[in-house]
């Protein structure tokens, strides 16, 4: 958890640096807007007893100062409002911005663990609260609080006694402004936190809608989802029911306030204290307080409830980072594609072992199979080979570099995924297959051939320029696949990691796929999870992994020789004993 001066609106000031040029013309005119609250208060002085004078020429040259005044202060607030919105609005746009890249490098293990609905109602509700309340800050609040000093110091100018005898009254509704203040901010935490996992349950309900549908378990889900939108319910009602209650009780303050001014004038008249032009602008500016004094409480309310959205936003930043380059790098350049694992150990966080003493030794252009039951520790390892976690001890290289020490993004481009579900983003397929590269027609081409995907695409309406929805929905599970090795493999990568899909494709899309695999494998270091072994026996090495160790090693023809773990996996797999593995 955050503590409140960690995520206070503050720390965005330096965001508003850029646009100093910006903001003090803003502020000039802003400064112009509350000095006409002034020159009114001396107007009204001059016009209320001139009223009774007869005097129309008088009379009616002080309403054309009036008219003057308003059109400069009106001018004035329009300068200031437009000059100020933008200011307002590029911070919440660079905080939305750094958020979001600093969400890119969250450590993928912390990522996994945030609901994608909470995140993105994060960045897109509260990071607009924020804005909202920063705009309103800027625009609203500062003026009121000029004008309310302004106006008070006049007021202390033309009666002090009168006016100290007021503020008696202040130090009390500033105390109930921030009991209520408090208590409204952490009210709103509750209801955003609420509606995020809402968010989040939604996210995780739109998925799951079939499986729903497919276990009749539609009336489970609704109780949930009623349940979650009453908390909601519950959370914004106190928020309301805070701020109904501030309202009356600000507000009899506030009348109190007023009764006692107007007896309390009428004493100082009484005592020759005040004139009756000065009670005109007195009571004037008593009338011209009232409007700051609203709108600072109303901001006040919504400043606290931005802050709770700000805190939320900040919580993303807390999450822990992504290792850090090392700084000298060495340069990958092109690997040729051997690796070796030493003695690596890896565990996530303070867990138990995920990973034990495995040691490894590839030559470039081998392909290497890894079997064993869910939860060996396969993904593990392809993710230490990505960088996406760190061994905790040993060494893991690439053509004789730790992988420690190169940059992440040089060492991703030599080692590429085909993950076993497939995800793209909605756009063209060859921004699927490019994925964010600068690259040719003809690199995209080659890349899509050597996938055998290059045919269907071509049979797509569109060609290369055919949208992909949203997942690729609108393809096949196997064309899906074949863009996906695609993707890899068009940067040349010198190691490739499949995870093979264990999802059952029929006979035709199997072969299409598997033939885009072979081709795809030429020169490259190959590792893959294996699912089906029936995929594996070609392979130059079969890793068998067991709760995080290496249990076997070898060719299929050794491990079924061996009479061991792996030929009992293949026989549970009805895999066919060669002649050797029968004798
Ligand atoms: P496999 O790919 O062989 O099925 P994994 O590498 O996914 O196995 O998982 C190995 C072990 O690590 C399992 O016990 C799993 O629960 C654990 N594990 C996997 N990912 C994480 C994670 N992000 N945080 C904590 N534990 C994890």
């Amino acid at each position: 958890m955050l503590k409140p001066s960690e995520a206070g609106f503050r720390r965005l000031l330096p965001l508003l640096r850029p646009h100093l040029r910006q903001l003090v013309l803003g502020v000039l005119c802003m400064l112009v807007y509350v000095s006409s609250f002034l020159w009114l208060l001396n107007l009204a002085g001059a016009l209320f007893p001139a009223l009774g004078s007869r005097d129309l020429g008088r009379v009616l040259g002080l309403i054309g100062q009036g008219v003057l005044i308003f059109a400069v202060q009106k001018l004035a607030q329009f300068g200031q409002d437009s000059l100020l919105a933008g200011p307002a609005l590029q911070v919440s746009k660079t905080l939305r911005s750094n958020l979001f890249s600093r969400l890119q490098t969250v450590e993928l293990g912390a990522l996994e663990k945030l609901s994608a609905g909470d995140l993105t109602y994060r960045l897109t509700e509260d990071a607009d609260r924020v804005s909202e309340v920063l705009y309103k800050s800027i625009h609203d609040t500062l003026p009121s609080v000029l004008q309310l000093l302004a106006v008070l110091g006049y007021m202390l100018w033309l009666d002090w006694k009168l006016t100290a005898s007021i503020l008696l009254l202040a130090p009390v509704i500033i105390w109930l402004i921030s009991l209520f203040g408090a208590r409204v901010m952490a009210a709103t935490e509750r209801s955003q936190k609420k509606v995020s996992e809402l968010a989040g349950l939604l996210g995780e309900a739109i998925e799951g809608l079939p499986l729903v549908r497919a276990f009749a378990a539609e009336p489970w889900l609704q109780g949930r989802f009623e349940e979650e939108i009453d908390q909601h319910r519950q959370a914004r009602h106190l928020t309301y029911s805070l701020v109904a209650l501030q309202h009356p009780v600000v507000g009899m303050i506030e009348v109190v306030g007023l009764f006692s001014v107007l007896g309390l004038a009428a004493w100082r008249i009484q005592n020759d204290g005040l004139s009756i032009a000065g009670l005109s602008s007195y009571l004037t500016g008593l009338v011209v307080l009232i409007d700051p004094i609203a709108h600072v409480t109303n901001n006040f309310n919504e400043f606290q409830q931005g802050q709770a959205s700000l805190r939320r936003l900040r919580q993303i930043e807390k999450e822990p980072q992504e290792a850090k380059d090392p700084s000298p790098a060495l340069s990958l350049g092109r690997p040729q594609g051997n690796l070796r694992l030493q003695q690596v150990n890896f565990a996530y966080g303070d867990g138990k072992p995920v990973l034990r003493d495995i040691n490894l030794a590839i030559q470039a252009g081998q392909v290497v199979a890894l079997v064993g039951p869910s939860g060996a520790g396969k993904s593990t390892l392809f993710s230490l080979l990505l960088r996406f976690n760190t061994a905790q001890s040993g060494e893991i290289c690439l053509d004789g570099k730790n992988l420690s020490q190169v940059r992440a993004r040089e060492l991703r481009q030599q080692v590429a995924l085909v993950p076993q579900r497939t995800t793209v983003f909605s756009g063209s397929v060859a921004d699927a297959i490019r994925f964010g590269r600068s690259i040719s027609h003809d690199q995209l081409i080659e890349a899509a051939r050597l996938a055998n995907a290059h045919d269907f695409i071509m049979a797509l309406p569109n060609g290369y320029d055919t949208q992909l929805e949203e997942r690729g929905t609108n393809v096949s599970g196997g064309q899906l696949q074949r863009i996906a090795i695609a993707r890899a493999v068009l940067g040349n990568p010198a190691v490739l990691l499949l995870d093979e899909a264990t999802s059952a494709l029929d006979a035709e899309a199997e072969a299409a796929v598997q033939l885009g695999l072979r081709q795809a494998m030429q020169g490259r270091t190959v590792l893959v999870i294996a699912h089906r072994l029936a995929t594996v026996q070609e392979a130059d090495q079969i890793v068998v992994l067991e709760k995080g160790s290496i249990r076997e090693q070898g060719s299929h023809d050794q491990l079924m020789a061996s009479n061991g773990r792996y030929r009992e996996l293949c026989e549970r797999q009805f895999i066919r004993v060669n002649a050797i593995g029968s004798n």
